[in-house]
């Protein structure tokens, strides 16, 4: 575990200020778009020494490389991610245009033609990428239960050429919470670094790097950003680790960053991530206890519930509650499912996850259709799971809602 600092601002004033500079030239308040693509060199000296990466140059040379606005984000991210942690300044956050561009590249750059043991749920696209895009590109990838530790240091053994452990701090859709710091340890102790998809829980509820992990990725599109009005995606670790990896080459020659007007919606989103989480996880906890004694379901995920199988290990490493995305099966399996999903007035049917609004959907026919069938069963990824990102409406108006939907059940008994 990571040592932490004594005096620190709280969590809630550092997502308010986090990235900012205050340095604009005319004294905007808010940071300005930089909505250029490329930036003038004051003479040919200045162009060639920014290329060169020698002192000098100018700051900026083309947004692919790298824009103030898309910094303020890296910087905001960065400094949330490695809250409390000592000497935050070795690390550094990139941003991306997508939160699977984020995981792709940091895999491409840890991995390159070696191994990665992956978590066995998780989002369908990176599921994907693992299993059918690493082979063609000269790496491997194999899945386990990343809740048994034992399996892990098995797959370990097996595959001595593992560069990169795979796994969300929640997973998507099973919310299975994993053992970052024991996971970090024994990777570790393999010779295997550890990256950790953080979107589900945010900084505000767990801190990946806080446990022993080296690499934090995130899909900014979700409660990050918070408004459902970008896609992005970020990725922290040291800077050490970033150079030598070369994420910032491939990304740079693969282009996946994150353009100005959508780093500049997440910077003002980031602001009050407290705010929202806050709401979220207690109308998370409220919905998940109704859900659980209502006669129609047969089982809810949620970290934060005593039934959770690591309901123990979620108390000792999240704070302030568990996020505000459930999974539950209904007892009359994926038709009831189905049927509960198109009576709902107030939830919104739709993928995604992490906005204000409540957004309910169907992992196996939507966003984990994509994952091989095999692997979706061994994750506990049933036909009849439904996904629910609880928002920060009044508890009760959603409870109402799936309760009047959940009146379609007398269909299944
Ligand atoms: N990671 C998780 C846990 C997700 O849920 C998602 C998208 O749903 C992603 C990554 C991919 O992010 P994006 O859609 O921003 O590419």
């Amino acid at each position: 575990m990571i040592k932490t600092s004594e005096k620190i601002q709280s969590f809630e004033t550092k997502v308010v200020h986090a990235g900012s500079k205050n340095e604009d030239q005319y004294g905007s308040h808010i940071a300005p778009v930089y909505q250029t693509s490329t930036f003038f060199f004051k003479n040919v000296e200045s162009g060639a020494k920014a290329f060169a990466h020698e002192e000098g140059g100018a700051s900026h040379v083309y947004s692919r490389l790298g824009n103030p606005t898309v910094e303020q984000l890296e910087r905001a991210i960065c400094e949330l991610e490695t809250y409390g942690i000592d000497h935050p300044e070795n690390f550094t956050g990139m941003a991306f245009g997508s939160g699977m561009a984020a995981i792709t590249t940091g895999i491409i750059g840890v991995a390159k033609g070696k191994h990665i043991i992956a978590q066995d749920a998780l989002y369908g696209c990176t599921s994907q990428f693992l299993k059918e895009e690493t082979k063609p590109l000269g790496m491997s990838a194999s899945f386990v239960d990343m809740s048994d530790l034992f399996i892990l240091e098995m797959e370990l053994k097996k595959y001595p050429n593992t560069v990169l452990v795979y796994l969300e701090s929640i997973a998507n859709p099973t919310m299975t919470v994993s053992d970052i710091e024991a996971i970090s340890q024994l990777a570790h102790e393999n010779n295997a670094l550890v990256m950790v998809d953080n979107t589900f829980a945010t900084p505000y509820h767990l801190q990946p790097l806080k446990l022993g992990a080296d690499i934090v990725a995130h899909s900014t599109t979700k409660y990050l950003g918070g408004h459902g009005t970008v896609i992005g995606g970020v990725l922290v670790a040291n800077k050490e680790l970033m150079e030598d990896s070369e994420i910032f080459v491939f990304r740079k020659n693969l282009g996946g960053i994150s353009g100005p007007m959508d780093a500049w919606h997440t910077i003002n989103g980031v602001k009050t991530l407290a705010l929202r989480m806050e709401k979220h996880s207690s109308n998370g906890m409220k919905v998940a206890e109704f859900l659980e004694s209502h006669p129609s379901i047969e089982t809810v995920w949620y970290p934060g519930l005593k039934s959770h199988p690591q309901y123990e290990l979620s108390s000792k490493i999240m704070r302030n509650g568990f996020g505000g995305v459930i999974s539950f099966e209904l007892k009359g399996g994926f038709e009831a499912g189905k049927a509960l999903m198109n009576k709902v007035k107030l939830c919104t049917l739709a993928v995604s996850l992490g906005t204000v609004d409540t957004l309910i959907q169907h992992p196996a026919s939507m966003t984990h259709s994509v994952v091989d069938e095999d692997l979706r069963k061994q994750a506990g990824i049933t036909d009849g799971l439904v996904r629910l990102s609880v928002g920060i409406e009044n508890a009760d108006d959603i409870i109402l809602d799936l309760e009047q939907a959940l009146q379609s059940q007398e269909l299944f008994k």
